[in-house]
């Protein structure tokens, strides 16, 4: 029996947690144990300090972190998070989920992941463009439009990527859009890219509310995290007739039984920047807001919110993970065990954002630029194409859906990793 001979580089509990789906994945699928350790471990790492001049003259040091899972089924692409509580293993965690989902999809991608270590709401713009183009600086050599494509990710948005992409193509000496994606339209970003999640999060709850028979105009919804996926999936949803009854951010949460005026909130968040103060809703808590009972409840925030504690009060009809990993192992049991909730796992759920990432990339190299109706047919079909390998899976082998899901992912990356040999 083969055995990895491995560090704690990456230990912590998120890691930890993926490494768990992983291994029940792995063994549904009798996966041989010459193919398991190099499927499951990152591939390589790269940590970075990061200098930057701040608005008072002093310097501070950042740590950044770039994680490239896989890149045996292609240029490995994950986002860039920037986050107080990013850890190497968090990262690393992102980027296993990153692999699974590229090979879902059917990408020819692997994944990766990076993550800097820095609340940005404490940064001014301008050390906020410093911290971007220094920590693009600082990857220049591990990254490439055929090697590791960035994008964006908590924290980070179409602003980031420009400075990144400018930082690059000006090392490089000529314009590369194609090293990140979610880049503003002007320097080559794509149509939809922005919305692309949240539109995807959206289609997907009302494919399987259709299947589950319940008309979306009696869906109510409840959301956590309004910041690029929350907004555009409540948004969406909003626009198919769904009522969302509750939204939050790190700042507060607001329910309101008869609906929540969405368009009224996105002007409030542009305006005040985060959900602070809103009038549109009671507050409650975002604990509340997990145990509201709703048709469809979308963790659009951070890992690990649903846990052991809060799973047996779940009121939902429908668990949409928008966000990477929100789902403990021991609440995936218990969900599993309670059998009365449809889960849509992030893999499947949020591949809406890097699906449009990847049409991104292929209009940066083609130089062919595509109008926002190709891009969301195109979407859509690809969704529909996962949506039904998935179920077709969980209908075969009796999987959980999230089962299904990982075990397509993985022996995509297993079998290519088989084929390859032991380097790649
Ligand atoms: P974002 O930074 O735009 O928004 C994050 C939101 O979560 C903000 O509203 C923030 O206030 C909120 N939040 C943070 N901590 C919270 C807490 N403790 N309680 C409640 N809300 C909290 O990030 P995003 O791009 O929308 O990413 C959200 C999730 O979606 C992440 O898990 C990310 O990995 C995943 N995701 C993002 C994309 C993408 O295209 N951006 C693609 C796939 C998956």
């Amino acid at each position: 029996m083969s055995k990895a001979i491995v560090s704690s580089l990456y230990d912590s509990e998120v890691f930890r947690m993926a490494c768990r789906q992983f291994d029940k994945a792995a063994d549904a699928i009798s996966l041989p144990d010459t193919l398991r350790d190099r499927t499951k471990y990152p591939r390589r790492c790269l940590a970075v300090s990061l200098p930057i001049r701040r608005q008072d003259g002093s310097v501070t040091v950042f740590e950044g972190y770039r994680v490239q899972h896989n890149l045996s089924t292609g240029p490995s692409k994950g986002g860039i998070r920037f986050h107080q509580s990013v850890t190497l293993g968090e990262v690393a965690a992102l980027s296993m989920w990153m692999s699974w989902k590229t090979s879902l999809v059917g990408l020819p991608y692997g994944g990766a992941k990076g993550g800097v270590i820095v609340d940005p709401h404490t940064l001014s713009e301008t050390e906020l463009e410093h911290l971007s183009r220094r920590y693009m600086q600082e990857m220049v050599n591990f990254l490439g439009p055929h090697v590791d494509v960035p994008a964006p990710d908590v924290g980070t948005n179409e602003k980031i990527m420009g400075w990144m992409m400018d930082t690059y193509s000006n090392h490089v000496g000529h314009l590369e859009p194609a090293i990140v994606t979610g880049k503003p339209i002007a320097l080559g970003g794509s149509q939809g890219r922005r919305e692309a999640t949240g539109e995807g999060v959206a289609y997907l709850v009302k494919q399987y509310l259709r299947d589950l028979k319940v008309p979306i105009g009696r869906a109510t919804v409840a959301i956590q995290g309004f910041g690029n996926v929350g907004s555009e999936t409540a948004r969406a949803l909003a626009r198919y007739g769904a009522k969302i009854i509750a939204i939050s951010d790190h700042t507060g949460a607001f329910h309101h039984p008869k609906g929540i005026n969405i368009e009224k909130a996105l002007t409030y968040v542009r305006s005040q920047k985060v959900l602070r103060d809103f009038d549109g809703g009671e507050p409650i808590t975002n604990a509340e807001l997990l145990e509201l009972k709703c048709t469809v409840l979308i963790p659009a925030a951070l890992e690990r919110v649903i846990t052991e504690k809060n799973a047996a009060q779940l009121k939902c009809r429908m668990l949409a993970e928008a966000a990477n990993g929100p789902t403990t192992n021991a609440a995936d049991k218990i969900i599993d065990e309670r059998g009365d909730i449809e889960v849509i796992p992030d893999v499947l759920c949020n591949s809406g954002g890097v699906i449009v990432s990847y049409f991104e990339w292929l209009q940066n190299l083609s130089n062919f630029y595509w109008d926002r109706e190709e891009v969301m047919t195109k979407l859509f079909a690809m969704l529909d194409k996962a949506k039904l390998s998935v179920d077709a899976q969980k209908k075969k082998f009796q999987f959980s859906r999230r089962l299904a899901a990982l075990t397509l992912g993985i022996q995509r990356v297993a079998d290519a990793k088989q084929s390859r040999g032991l380097f790649p």
